[in-house]
């Protein structure tokens, strides 16, 4: 029957798949690797110091020799793409401009992360690692809202009511993720980091148990 044969092909496939991998934990990624490359991205957004919010990614690109950002339709958020002398990234033409932005800046987070790299070996082509991959995601979400303009933003809208209270920022996080534009979400997990969240009596609730 044509129906029984659909169902064993997957499951001769996924066989395969999974004797064709290899049966050893993957290594760690290298110590520190993570705090250098938070601690370079950091220094990086000294370069949107004189910008107006949301910041431009174009001095980032200039930096980082991405000759081109070329928008189509894609199978993810992003890709990076090695062009001699230089690189170029695609961005997802079908997703609204937030999440373009951020699919940039993770990409641009393969490159920091890449020049934080102290053995020699390269990470980019490392898009399955999901190690690698919460850096990018993290030093994405923070090129896009550095520390000092969400702590000035923050300052500036988020004022608490009292010194012990906790106030609800979803209101904040809402008009945060416009004024920089970058998705709701990434919004969310910055503002949950315990910097910000302390320093400004950030009420989350149930979401914003990550780290920035
Ligand atoms: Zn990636």
């Amino acid at each position: 029957m044509p129906q029984q044969t659909f169902t064993h092909v997957p499951r001769i496939g996924k066989h395969i798949e999974r004797q064709s991998r290899p049966t050893r934990e993957a290594p760690q990624i290298e110590a520190g690797l993570e705090r250098r490359s938070v601690a370079l991205a950091n220094r990086l957004t000294n370069l949107f110091r004189n910008r107006s919010r949301p910041f431009p990614l174009t001095a980032l690109l200039e930096y980082f020799e991405i000759r081109e950002v070329r928008e189509r339709p894609l199978d993810r958020d992003a890709c990076l793409r090695v062009a001699p002398p230089g690189f170029l990234i695609e961005v997802n033409s079908l997703y609204p401009l937030t999440v373009q932005r951020l699919g940039i800046a993770h990409e641009i987070g393969h490159l920091v992360v890449e020049r934080c790299i102290r053995r020699g070996q390269s990470s980019l082509g490392k898009h399955s690692d999901p190690r690698i991959e919460g850096v990018c995601d993290r030093v994405g979400r923070l090129l896009l809202t550095p520390d000092w303009a969400l702590s000035f933003y923050l300052r500036r809208y988020h004022a608490p009511r009292s010194a012990t209270k906790a106030r609800n920022a979803k209101p904040t996080i809402a008009s945060a993720a416009r004024a920089f534009g970058i998705p709701h979400k990434a919004m969310t997990l910055r503002v949950g980091a315990s910097r910000f969240k302390n320093a400004f009596r950030i009420g989350l609730g149930e979401q914003g148990r990550n780290r920035a």
